[in-house]
């Protein structure tokens, strides 16, 4: 497999990152447009609450001034409107929001602070008013002066005389309340009702009470005057929601926008080799080597493996050749030291002194300048002069001819020895073979596999392993399967075997029991 469907899968998925990062930008704006309409509800409610109990309190205020300011003039009732007329005037013209003072007597107003002495019934003016209460209020559509201005009477009985008393029309001035409540968005009409009669406040407009808009935001009662104030409008106007879905759209671009960056950051190629590295998804198992004639295990190859976190393993050859061509290799042998410098340390109690120790190296890591260095740290960090050393590489690593000569060099000068890996599968293995000085020579297990099958491979074998005795080399076969493989292969002289006949690759502890049975079993 070249490169493992599992990580391809997580790095090569523009679609899924597209889905993930608009999900992301879907939830941000749903979330976000939830609690910020919410939030925005919230205010308005206190601000109606506010805008309630200010016009109460404004209202009530209103009608305790005009009560101060007129009933003194209940003395009047029966006076002569000549002498009081002035005083009536002078009264109407200074009280705020009195558009006319009216004696009544005997139900019929008779004195008037505009026009002075006249005659009218009260129940002409205003039918729906009642005499007999102590005060009382009603809307009409127009006064005698101003038969097309909707007004506010105000009554205000005579304490000793049924009928009698001062009749007030009142221009409702409502500005302040008018200009609190335009300062909010959301209130659209104020309403004052007093029996069947409803003034909007807004266009100064006397409706009946049915052709009301049916629910309020808020409303209060100013009993003694049977009036009721109402308050129309949207607990949230059109203009917040559409501010509000306007700025979560747009912050719901920039939030998906850098989900897909961070995403495409975090799964950038080469990523997931390193975050495995820092989360420790990487182990090594142990394959022990065994030497032909004893029987003996004489030592072991290290093998990297990957459990990732939510795929599970992933296959060596797919992620070694991913890491190569993403330029990991070298932190990731790295990291192969630093593993198997640590399980060396319980390691080394268990296999003799001498024991060979085999890793892979890529020839992306023999050709890095610090290939050096990282493998004197690795010796160093090594149990000390107990184990010998083999590293083994392909035939992919000896094309730079010149380079790889003088790394070999510097191996063999630490005692270092080199194995040729997959003997076999490459091209021009016996040029090198001429050209290079090698230690061990591993024979792929293809070859292997064809023993006792009557290929054209088994010949082909036969002639590497007399080769292989010419050069005095030693011979290592891979993944011997079968004991017939093993008779084989022992009968032609081969130096050491591998393979799951023996043992399967094997992380330390149970290796340790292996060895263990191995050393019981022995002679
Ligand atoms: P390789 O170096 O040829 O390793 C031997 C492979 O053969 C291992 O596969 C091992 O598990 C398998 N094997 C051993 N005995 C038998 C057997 O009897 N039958 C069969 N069918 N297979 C057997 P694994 O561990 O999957 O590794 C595959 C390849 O991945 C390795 O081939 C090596 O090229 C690479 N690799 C593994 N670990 C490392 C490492 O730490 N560094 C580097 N650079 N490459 C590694
Ligand atoms: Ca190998
Ligand atoms: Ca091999």
């Amino acid at each position: 497999m070249p490169l493992s469907q599992v990580i391809k899968r997580h790095a090569d998925h523009p679609r899924r990152l597209a889905w993930i990062s608009s999900a992301a930008g879907v939830a941000f704006f749903l979330l976000f447009s939830t609690i910020t309409l919410f939030v925005i509800h919230h205010k308005r409610a206190q601000q109606h609450d506010r805008l309630a109990n200010a016009s109460k309190a404004y209202m009530q205020g209103i009608f305790n001034n005009l009560e101060k300011s007129l009933l003194p003039l209940l003395s009047y009732t029966r006076s002569d409107c000549q002498n009081v007329g002035n005083e009536l005037t002078s009264r109407a013209a200074f009280t705020n929001g009195v558009r006319a003072i009216l004696l009544v007597r005997d139900g019929n107003a008779w004195c008037s602070s505009a026009i002075g002495p006249f005659w009218l019934p009260v129940r002409n003016i205003a039918p729906a008013l009642t005499l007999t209460l102590r005060r009382n209020v009603t809307l009409v559509a127009g006064t005698p002066m101003l038969p097309h201005q909707p007004a506010m009477l105000l009554w205000l009985q005579h304490p000793q005389r049924p009928n009698e008393g001062i009749l007030t029309t009142l221009d409702i001035n409502m500005t302040p309340l008018l200009l609190l409540a335009a300062d909010q968005e959301s209130v659209d009409e104020i309403a004052i009702a007093v029996g069947d009669n409803v003034l909007l406040t807004w266009n100064n407009q006397l409706i009946s009470r049915t052709a009301l808009h049916n629910a309020p935001l808020r409303q209060f009662t100013l009993p003694e005057y049977s009036l009721t104030f109402y308050m129309y409008g949207k607990a949230l106007s059109a203009r917040d929601i559409s501010i509000v879905l306007l700025t979560g759209l747009l912050l719901a671009v920039v939030v998906a926008s850098f989900c897909w960056l961070l995403f495409s950051l975090r799964l950038r190629p080469g990523k997931e080799i390193l975050a495995g590295i820092k989360h420790n998804e990487f182990h090594v198992v142990y394959q022990p080597l065994i030497e032909a004639t004893s029987g003996r295990v004489y030592g072991l190859e290290a093998l990297l493996r990957w459990t990732h976190p939510v795929t599970g393993p992933i296959p060596p050859d797919a992620f070694i050749s991913y890491a190569e061509s993403q330029d990991m290799i070298v932190p990731l042998t790295r990291h192969l030291f630093k593993l198997v410098a640590q399980d060396a340390q319980l390691l080394c109690q268990h296999l003799p002194r001498g024991a060979v120790m085999g890793l892979n190296i890529a020839p992306g890591h023999l050709a890095a300048e610090s290939f050096r260095q990282d493998v004197e740290e690795w010796i160093a960090a090594m149990p000390p002069e107990h184990f010998n050393y083999a590293f083994e590489i392909t035939e992919r690593t000896m094309v730079s001819g010149q380079s790889a000569a003088a790394v070999f060099d510097w191996l063999h000068d630490r005692h270092i020895a080199i194995a040729i890996d997959d003997f076999g599968t490459g091209h021009s293995a016996l040029i090198y073979l001429e050209k290079f000085c090698f230690d061990y020579l591993k024979i792929d297990r293809g070859f292997v596999q064809s023993i006792g099958m009557e290929t054209v491979t088994s010949p082909v074998l036969d002639a590497v392993l007399n080769l292989a005795r010419k050069l005095n080399l030693n011979t290592v076969a891979e993944g011997v399967e079968t004991e017939e493989q093993a008779a084989w292969l022992i009968k032609r002289g081969v130096t050491y075997m591998q393979g799951y006949l023996f043992s399967r690759p094997l992380p330390p502890t149970q290796l340790i029991s292996f060895l263990q049975q191995q050393q019981a079993s022995q002679p």
